[in-house]
């Protein structure tokens, strides 16, 4: 895969760029912001107290607080990177105290419910720039991040009609300095695409997992000692956090609920061509979705190692 962190910068973008919620994404922000030289100083907010004490031993941040609004008062760039179903609470808490034409954005996995429910708290000279970096891994909290998560990832950004030019180049700039590929969508948009190329293919696993579980024929430790067989790739996503799923779902409700009907059907017709024994139509169906593969290892997203990739899997630095 290739490298998009090149040397870090000579200028920081930000004077203070403050956290919030330090879990897998931000602490991996924090990690790659420090490394690239993105921000003079980070400052990291987090309720809990356990947390905060990890963020300090690990040295994430110049700062370490649990007051919100101390966290954000000297910010230039404030970014939330809490569950999707929380943005809306630590919007209202931190309002008050956002510094004149400071950027503030985020990192959930879905757009159009935070942009309704944040830019309601926001006062108008607050930049509102909600962005989603199309990369994470299964794993929760400040040890779970690494600088590298970002490298060559898409980072999706959905500016509200009418936000000032600079502070979504400034963003840009910011998340091009952590390695990812940017792009601009409207919220809907967004919401749309990740519903059929993340959301949905999380709660297949979901389901699976659980099928798979409540069998009473096929006893639990045949499930895990021939999971060789698909099934494992399958409890990697199903192992991801419960909370962030939770509100994904909950969050992206329509769009969800579109991609899982049209699911569905193709499901029916899978179906009835095993019933039928249509192999010409079963062949025709996995060739097509064989070049599926072939497309997203040829632009870089993935690796064509076998075993999928797990001998040189990246990891955390
Ligand atoms: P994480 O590792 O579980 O970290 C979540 C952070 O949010 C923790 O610091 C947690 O604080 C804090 N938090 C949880 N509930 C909160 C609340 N009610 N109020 C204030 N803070 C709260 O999660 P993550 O994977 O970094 O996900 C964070 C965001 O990134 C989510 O919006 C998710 O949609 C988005 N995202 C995730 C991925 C992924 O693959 N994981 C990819 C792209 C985007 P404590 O320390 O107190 O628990």
């Amino acid at each position: 895969m290739s490298d998009r962190l090149g040397t870090p910068l000579e200028q920081p973008l930000f004077d203070q760029l403050t956290l919030i919620g330090v879990g897998l994404i931000g602490s991996s922000l924090a990690r790659v912001a420090r490394r690239q030289n993105l921000a003079k100083k980070i400052v990291a907010v987090d309720s809990s107290d356990g947390a905060r004490k990890r963020i300090a031993e690990l040295h994430l941040a110049d700062d370490v607080t649990g007051d919100y609004a101390e966290g954000v008062r000297t910010a230039d760039c404030v970014i939330l990177c809490v569950p999707v179903g929380a943005c809306s609470t630590v919007a209202e808490k931190i309002a008050p105290a956002l510094k004149h034409g400071v950027i503030l954005s985020d990192v959930g996995s879905v757009k159009g419910a935070i942009v309704s429910q944040v830019e309601p708290h926001l006062p108008n000279y607050v930049h509102f720039v909600p962005a989603h970096p199309v990369a994470g891994t299964e794993q929760s909290g400040p040890d779970a991040g690494f600088a590298t998560l970002f490298n060559n990832r898409w980072c999706i950004l959905t500016p509200p009609d009418g936000t000032d030019k600079d502070a979504i180049a400034k963003l840009r700039q910011f998340w091009e300095g952590v390695g990812s590929n940017v792009e601009e969508m409207s919220p809907a948009h967004h919401d749309l695409v990740l519903a059929i190329t993340s959301h949905l293919p999380h709660l297949i696993a979901y389901n699976i997992v659980g099928t798979a579980a409540d069998l009473e024929a096929v006893t639990q430790s045949e499930v895990i000692k021939f999971s060789a067989g698909g099934f494992r790739d399958f409890t990697r996503i199903a192992a991801s956090d419960p909370t962030m799923w939770r509100d994904v779902f909950l969050n992206n409700k329509e769009a969800v609920l579109e991609m899982l009907g049209r699911f569905t059907e193709d499901l029916s017709a899978l179906q009835r061509a095993i019933r039928w024994g249509d192999g010409e139509a079963l062949f025709d169906h996995f060739t097509r979705t064989r070049a599926i593969r072939r497309s997203i290892i040829e632009i870089g997203q993935d690796s064509a190692t076998p075993d999928f990739g797990r001998q040189t899997k990246d990891g955390p630095d």
